[in-house]
């Protein structure tokens, strides 16, 4: 996730093409920018929408912010360290449940308890830190510890740590919680069709008109998308890009992603796209995979209940699951090759 800047800078309401058939909205949240698009609904209907999910992506981005003070869950991090039990909302206990779940579901790759190490290497910050070694021996003594979602109890509404090195960080699911969030909530004001966008993470419900949603997997090495799919209404499309977030420091480039079972930066791939009915769960898959790497994302994904992947690495290679693979569509006059592994 990129860093989750300022609140809703931009507000932008724009009707597009036939008012009465499609609406688009431009916000910019959690320090990217959200496209939502509905269909067959009057403007003033979708406009009313578009307010009310601001007004959640607002609370969300306060609430579950790693690193900003004033949230739920930077109260929820800070009685980690001492211990102490807290009472945990209805908004962000469903999220420290699912946190829960994608770690016991990836085999502890996906571990939203690193929030610690993260901060430590600078990526709690809206511009990671450049130049600077990054502080190796308090990275090691944090890694030492091994926090887990494991060390995380609910019990009702009362959460508490065993371990003062938790530090809960939403950001490899939470712009998948928060497109879910969306669809939801289109669908209950009677919105059918729609598509929602955070930086490039797809969440669709329905079709654009008589055809599906078009969605454009981007290319991490050059401008442009390295393919695209036709999404089912209802399929997510999420991809984890090693490349999005970095620091560099004295030559060396370290990722925002980290692998749990040492605290340091995942190296070799460039990005994971996953394609899933929940975009909480492909959000997750896609940063839990991007650890796992070429070895071991088949397993993994088996492990989630995912069967659409497809990985790039920086040797160039592109691996697909069988599913992922047949859907895939290329741009005019490219067809590279594809690496199709089972997934299992
Ligand atoms: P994404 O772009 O969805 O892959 O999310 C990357 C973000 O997830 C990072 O910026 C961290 O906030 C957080 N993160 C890093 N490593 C992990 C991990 N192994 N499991 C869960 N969250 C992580
Ligand atoms: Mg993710």
């Amino acid at each position: 996730m990129r860093a989750w800047i300022a609140a809703v800078l931009l507000l932008v309401l724009a009707g597009c093409g036939d008012e009465a058939t499609e609406t688009k909205s431009s916000q910019y949240v959690f320090g990217t920018l959200v496209e939502i698009t509905v269909r067959g609904v009057p403007k003033d209907r979708a406009d009313a929408a578009f307010v009310e999910l601001a007004e959640g992506f607002r609370r969300m981005h306060v609430d579950w912010h790693a690193w900003k003070p004033g949230g739920e869950l930077m109260r929820v991090n800070a009685a980690c360290k001492t211990g102490e039990t807290v009472e945990v909302s209805d908004f962000t206990l469903p999220l420290i449940r699912q946190a829960k779940t994608f770690h016991a579901l990836s085999d502890g790759l996906f571990n939203a308890a690193v929030g610690e190490i993260v901060g430590a290497w600078g990526f709690h910050a809206d511009e990671p830190p450049k130049g600077r070694t990054p502080p190796f021996d308090e990275i090691r003594a944090l890694a030492a510890q091994h926090p887990s979602m494991d060390d995380v109890r609910i019990d009702g509404h009362r959460v508490t740590c065993s371990n003062p090195a938790v530090g809960l960080d939403f950001g490899g699911f939470a712009k998948g919680a928060a497109v879910d969030w969306a669809l939801a909530t289109l669908k209950a004001r009677g919105i059918a069709d729609a598509v929602v966008s955070a930086g490039g993470n797809v969440g669709t419900m329905g079709s654009h008109g008589d055809r599906p949603w078009r969605i454009g997997i981007r290319d991490p090495k050059a401008w442009g998308v390295i393919a695209s799919v036709e999404a089912a209404g209802g399929e997510s499309v999420y991809t984890s890009g090693n490349y999005e977030r970095f620091r560099e420091a004295d030559g060396v480039r370290y990722s925002h992603i980290i692998d749990p079972r040492t605290g340091w930066p995942v190296e070799h791939i460039l990005s994971t796209t996953v394609i899933a009915k929940s975009g909480a769960l492909a959000d997750a898959a896609s940063t839990a995979l991007t650890v796992a790497g070429v070895a071991d994302w088949p397993r993994i994904a088996k492990r989630m209940g995912i069967d659409q992947v497809l990985m790039l690495d920086d040797a160039g290679h592109l691996y697909a699951s069988p599913k992922m693979a047949a859907r895939l569509a290329f741009p005019e006059g490219k067809r590279p090759e594809v690496i199709v592994r089972p997934v299992e």
